[in-house]
C-alpha cells in the first residue's frame, strides 16, 4: 500500500525483523508482547542472539522526556533537541535513511504547534514532497472536510505530521528500518506539541503509536487507546476512504469517538 494507503503490510517476518520488532517494543516501554506462533523462550533467544540492524543509525529520544512518558534513548545515538524549532531544523537536514536521496523536500508538519489535535499519517506523497506540507492532495482536502464536520478546523486546531518525513519512492510502503530511523522525530513532536488527543490515520501510524505492530487496522479502530497518557484514536487513512467510500461511515464513527474524548478533555 502506498503512503496514502491504510491497509496492512502483511507477510511472514524474518528472524531479524522479529528481533527488531521485539526490541522496538521494549524501547517503547511495552510491558507485553504478543507472540503469535512463537514461544517465550524462542523470543528471548532471538533477542540475545540476532544482531541489531545497523544500516540506519536511529535518532534517539533523549533520556530527559518533555512529556510524562518513559524515555526511549539509546546510549550510542545522539539525543534529539528539546526545542521545537531545533527539532524541525534537525529533521529538515536529516539524511539518516535512504529516503533522503530521492526527496524534494522534508515534510515535517503543518498546523499550529499548540494544536488541540494531532493527526498522524504515514508518509509524504507526490504533492506533499513538492509542497513540503502533509495532506495537501485530494486526501488532505477530504480530511479537512471530515474534521470540520466535528467542529475541528485544520487551520486553527490541528497539527499534522507523518511517521516518515520523506517520500518513499513510488509511494511504496515504509520499510521497517525507515520507520525506526524516522519515528523518533514523530515521538518528540508529540512530546513538544502535547495535544489533547491523537488521531492516527492508516495502519502504519496506528500500529506505531499503539505499539501493536501485528494488529490489523480494523482491530485497532473503534476504541480509545493511550499513547503515554494522550488519548489516541486509530482510523482509516483518508486516501483509503477515497478508494473505499464504504469505510466513510466507520471513519465518521471514529471521529465521533475522538470528538467525545476531546470534549471530555476540555471542551471545544
Ligand atoms: S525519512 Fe526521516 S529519517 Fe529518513 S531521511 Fe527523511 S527525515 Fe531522515
Amino acid at each position: 500500500m502506498s503512503p496514502d494507503g491504510g491497509e496492512e503490510a502483511g507477510g511472514a517476518m524474518s528472524r531479524e525483523e522479529a528481533a527488531r520488532l521485539l526490541r522496538q517494543r521494549l524501547e517503547m516501554g511495552a510491558t507485553e508482547v504478543f507472540l503469535d506462533g512463537m514461544t517465550r523462550a524462542e523470543a528471548l533467544s532471538m533477542l540475545t542472539r540476532a544482531p541489531r540492524r545497523a544500516t540506519v543509525p536511529p535518532p534517539a529520544v533523549s533520556a530527559t522526556p518533555v512529556a510524562a512518558r518513559p524515555a526511549t534513548s539509546s546510549a550510542s545515538a545522539p539525543a534529539l533537541p528539546e526545542e521545537y524549532d531545533d527539532l524541525r531544523a534537525m529533521a529538515m537536514a536529516c539524511t539518516r535513511c535512504r529516503l533522503a536521496e530521492g526527496r524534494t523536500q522534508v515534510v515535517f508538519s503543518d498546523g499550529p504547534s499548540q494544536a488541540r489535535l494531532m493527526v498522524v499519517g504515514e508518509a509524504p506523497g507526490a504533492n506533499e514532497d513538492e509542497t513540503g506540507l502533509p495532506f495537501v492532495g485530494a486526501a488532505g482536502k477530504y480530511l479537512d472536510l471530515l474534521l470540520a464536520t466535528v467542529g475541528l478546523s485544520r487551520a486553527e486546531s490541528v497539527y499534522i505530521a507523518n511517521v516518515l518525513k520523506c517520500r518513499p519512492p513510488g509511494n511504496r510502503n515504509p520499510l521497517p528500518d525507515e520507520i525506526e530511523a524516522c519515528s523518533p522525530f514523530l515521538r518528540r513532536q508529540i512530546d513538544l506539541v502535547r495535544p489533547e488527543a491523537l488521531l492516527a490515520v492508516g495502519s502504519f501510524a496506528g500500529q506505531l503509536l499503539t505499539g501493536r505492530e501485528r494488529v490489523s487496522l480494523g482491530d485497532l479502530r473503534g476504541t480509545v487507546h493511550s499513547y503515554h497518557g494522550v488519548p489516541l484514536v486509530v482510523t482509516y487513512h483518508p486516501a483509503a476512504l477515497l478508494r473505499n467510500p464504504n469505510w466513510t461511515r466507520a471513519f465518521w464513527s471514529d471521529l465521533q469517538l475522538l470528538r467525545g474524548v476531546m470534549d471530555g478533555a476540555g471542551g471545544a
